[in-house]
């Protein structure tokens, strides 16, 4: 008999996606009462989709975080470890006490990490002289303090060259910012550019078309395959290269927006359960690892080729779920996730574009009228209602 400590259910990750799948399978399962870890070793849990708004002065920052203990499901046990490595073969995984935990089951839902000092001169610059970001807790409050104290000049706003979460949310701060540079009167000796390594303004053609006349109307700048390399906080300058020729571009900044890349967390990307590029690798319908049938894994650590977003995992956690209990049964796993995903592209203090697509790139509206459009009904739903069945619904496994 192993005296390791043992768990039916394991879950890497106490986010969006670990708490969804606990409170789901509690629900659907009461005998795993007490029989499921979560492990985690933040202290706080965050609802990101708000940090748009932080960023623009809407809300505060706190009205994001609660604590991780209020959002675990009863029935749950929260271990506030990390974990380091994982041994599928064995089953196990071992914390960073160094502790192997035996599970019957594993989810791994360890969200993405960020590639702070991947940009030469960001960690030492971020947070002043004005160069923020909304992907920080930490540095989130300081976009609004750029965007309240902004005079004029250029306003730089980047997307890096890596799958990154809410692939939208580096341009839904520039809308803002457009909007409140108006209100200030300060738009007419300012510049804003969009300098971003994709190819495009966005991969659905329904929602580019409408993103691109947004773009004309409020006179923004953009440098598509653009990737930041550095930043020059003396001369306040950025550095890009091109993508396509490898030519170096320097802009000067006044303002300076960054997304820095992202990737599979460490214990990921070093561990059999990684694909060639670092993140877990399931199977794009049923979410079973492809190699290890006792694991799954869901949201932004994840190899799903969609867009890394918490309306994702909405619809990832019940296939998950589903498959999982079905699994554990001895069943055929017959629930299949179709690649759903949504971004809420605010366009300016009360207009939204709401997209949402599928792996085609297949618009998969909910509302019956053109999400296309710019419309103050879907701002709200960002604004209020999402926030409230965020922590209502979906982390209780309601919704
Ligand atoms: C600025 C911004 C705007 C966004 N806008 C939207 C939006 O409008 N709509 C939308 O749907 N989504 C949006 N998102 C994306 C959304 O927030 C994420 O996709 C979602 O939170 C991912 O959930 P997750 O559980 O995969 O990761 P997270 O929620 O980030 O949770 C990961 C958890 O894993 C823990 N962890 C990490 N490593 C370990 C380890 N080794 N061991 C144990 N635990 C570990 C972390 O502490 C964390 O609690 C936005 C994100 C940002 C930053």
């Amino acid at each position: 008999m192993s005296d390791l400590r043992t768990f039916r259910v394991v879950i890497v990750g106490g986010g969006s996606a670990g708490i969804m799948v606990a409170a789901r399978l509690l629900r659907a399962r009461p005998s795993l009462h007490g029989n499921i870890a979560i492990f985690d070793p933040s202290e706080k849990h965050y609802y990101q989709p708000l940090w748009t708004l932080v960023g623009a002065g809407v809300v505060s920052k706190e009205s994001s975080e609660k604590e991780e203990a209020s959002q675990i499901p009863k029935g749950a046990l929260w271990i506030k470890e990390a974990i380091e490595s994982f041994l599928p073969e064995m089953h196990q995984v071992r914390t960073s006490r160094g502790e192997m935990i035996q599970y019957e089951y594993l989810v791994v839902a360890a969200g993405i990490e960020i590639g702070w000092d991947k940009i030469k001169g960001l960690p030492e610059t971020i947070g002043n002289g004005g160069v923020c970001s909304n992907y920080s807790y930490e540095y989130v409050s300081y976009t609004w303090e750029c965007l309240r104290t902004f005079s004029g000049g250029n306003a730089i706003f980047t997307q890096p060259n890596t799958p990154i979460k809410c692939g939208g949310a580096p341009q839904k701060i520039m809308y803002l910012a457009d909007d409140h540079m108006r209100k200030t009167k300060v738009r007419s000796h300012s510049q804003i550019i969009y300098a971003s390594a994709n190819a495009g303004i966005f991969a659905v053609k329904k929602y580019a078309d409408a993103l691109q006349y947004v773009i004309n109307r409020k006179n923004i700048h953009t440098n598509f395959r653009w990737n930041l390399i550095e930043i020059l906080p003396e001369k306040k300058e950025a550095i890009f290269v091109h993508l396509d020729t490898n030519q170096t571009h320097t802009l000067s900044y006044d303002m300076l927006h960054v997304v820095p890349p992202m990737f599979a967390p460490r214990c990921i990307r070093d561990s059999p359960l990684a694909d060639v590029a670092g993140w877990v690798e399931i199977d794009a319908t049923t979410l079973q690892h492809t190699r290890y049938p006792r694991i799954f894994s869901l949201g932004d650590c994840s190899n799903l080729p969609t867009s890394k977003t918490g309306a994702a995992i909405r619809k990832q956690a019940p296939v998950l779920v589903s498959n999982l209990l079905a699994f554990m049964d001895q069943q055929s796993l017959s629930a299949r996730y179709d690649g759903y995903t949504s971004c809420p592209i605010v366009t300016g203090y009360n207009r939204l574009i709401l997209a949402e697509f599928d792996y085609k790139l297949e618009p998969r509206e909910t509302f019956p009228f053109d999400q296309s459009k710019e419309r103050y009904s879907m701002y709200r739903v960002k604004k209020d209602l999402l926030p409230f069945l965020y922590w209502q619904g979906m982390m209780k496994g309601r919704i």
